[in-house]
């Protein structure tokens, strides 16, 4: 919807703009279900930023209930079908948008599509969640499938339904954007909160009653009962009808497109969001990062040069912030698997401070982590977990990051500092002079 929107701006009359989602709803926050769901904000309305209404009043032809199911792109033609009729429909195009999004993975384990089974991608697909708890009786019982932030924050929002809820993940620690010296931090939050972590745990299947509903999930570390069951094992892009016209994919799964959203070999064929790989300027590869963040900015740019201006898409540092209770979690460029696996040699600094001074009462801890690279002393990646305020600080080493500023750069930024905010030496400051520190031993070395 942003491509479209920033089209039709920009053309008017001169361009005729179809749009076909095979969903309800259109501008929608996939981000807010998890709250949604928790009952600590209103949905599906609330979670719409604009509705099909205020789009069509702009001039779009938005047919919603409608699925693409081919390209023809020698023809510049789209099959669709509308999902209500159940008839099929075509559309011809001068210039075609690819913005399919991500599926929820789901393991080809014995059980998976029973009913209670939920990935959470869409608006819909909230209401499914909230609809099948709605049927639960007190005292049920919920398991998340991933500890990845959106398994984290689907559990949490369990929790606020009042269910008693079991989060399983393979991997050490939950989060794995962070190292897991930071997840464990995560770890023991998730544990505050009542939920029962069970790492190091593979998903070997899931258990169905005679009504074919979900009744328990078996793991390597033994069978847990389930009235409903939530996967948090990540997205992959929608590429289905990308593939068979014969886009070209990268190796991350992603439509591969140039920093203007256009797709090589393919005049007037465009993709953006979640179904295309970016550029990560850090390790100067090619990934799936699938957030929104990057969506609206990618519409833009595709909506922009689609309807005749120009702009790039620059690439990507991958910071992203979450939060479980009252923890919250940043994260920018590389973590020390990503820095091994990019081949860089690297320093790590690590330090505790407070998100405010420290004889303030709000004053709670917060964790950095840095990773610099040695020799040339560039800032590689940061990792922020904390309380109330601290998330947003990893915003600093983001742009740092972005700017490939070194951490001995970074020590004398002019950050702000009042008492209610940080201590006088923010914790931003601290970390990198103590990544600094190492990189150049105080007294040479
Ligand atoms: C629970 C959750 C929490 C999230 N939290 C955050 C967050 O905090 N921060 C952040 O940056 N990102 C977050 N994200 C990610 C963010 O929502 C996505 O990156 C963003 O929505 C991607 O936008 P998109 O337009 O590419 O895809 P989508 O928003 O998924 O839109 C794709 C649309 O295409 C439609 N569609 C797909 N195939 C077809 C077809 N064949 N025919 C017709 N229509 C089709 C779908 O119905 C869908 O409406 C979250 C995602 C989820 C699910």
């Amino acid at each position: 919807m942003s491509a479209a929107a920033q089209a039709k701006r920009l053309r008017g009359d001169d361009l005729e703009v179809v749009v076909l989602d095979r969903g309800r709803h259109t501008s929608y926050s996939a981000c807010g279900i998890p709250y949604w769901v928790g009952g600590e904000v209103d949905g599906p309305d609330a979670l719409v930023a604009r509705s099909p209404e205020e789009h069509r009043r702009r001039g779009l032809d938005l047919r919603l209930r409608t699925e693409a199911v081919g390209l023809d792109l020698a023809a510049g033609v789209v099959h669709a079908r509308d999902l209500d009729a159940g008839t099929d429909l075509r559309f011809g195009y001068d210039h075609l948008l690819h913005a399919t999004g991500a599926v929820p993975v789901r393991p080809p384990v014995p059980g998976i599509d029973a009913a209670g089974v939920f990935g959470v991608q869409v608006l819909d697909d909230g209401q499914a969640v909230i609809d099948h708890l709605a049927g639960l009786p007190d005292g049920a019982r919920g398991v998340v499938v991933g500890a990845g932030y959106i398994g984290v924050e689907m559990a949490e929002a369990l929790v606020r339904h009042g269910l008693r809820v079991t989060v399983v993940d393979k991997a050490p620690e939950p989060m794995t954007t962070l190292d897991p010296d930071m997840g464990a931090m995560v770890h023991r939050e998730m544990e505050c909160l009542g939920i029962d972590v069970r790492t190091g745990t593979g998903l070997l299947g899931v258990e169905t009653g005679a009504d074919g509903a979900v009744r328990a999930v078996v793991t390597e570390d033994g069978t847990l009962p389930a009235d409903v069951v939530v996967l948090g094992l990540g997205v992959r892009p929608a590429t289905g009808l990308a593939r068979e016209a014969g886009l070209p994919l990268g190796d991350a799964g992603g439509v591969r497109t140039d920093l203007r959203m256009a797709v090589p070999g393919h005049e007037g064929v465009w993709a953006a969001g979640d179904c295309v790989e970016v550029f990560d300027r850090v390790s100067q590869s090619w990934l799936h990062v699938p957030l929104g963040t990057h969506a609206n900015k990618q519409g833009r740019v595709a909506g922009t040069n689609l309807g005749g201006g120009y702009a790039t898409f620059p690439g990507v540092v991958r910071t992203a912030i979450s939060k479980v209770c009252g923890l919250e979690i940043g994260r920018t460029g590389l973590t020390e698997r990503d820095a091994r696996a990019a081949g860089f040699r690297y320093v790590v600094g690590r330090i505790e401070s407070t998100t405010t001074a420290g004889y303030m009462p709000a004053a709670r801890s917060l964790h950095v982590k840095v990773l610099a690279e040695v020799g040339s002393g560039r800032l590689l990646g940061a990792q922020v977990v904390g309380f109330e305020g601290s998330a947003k600080r990893i915003d600093v080493f983001a742009t740092a990051l972005w700017n490939r500023m070194t951490v001995d750069e970074m020590t004398g930024m002019d950050l702000s500092y009042a008492p209610p905010f940080s201590p006088v030496w923010d914790a931003v400051l601290i970390a990198a002079r103590k990544t600094a520190d190492l990189l150049q031993p105080p007294g040479g070395g």
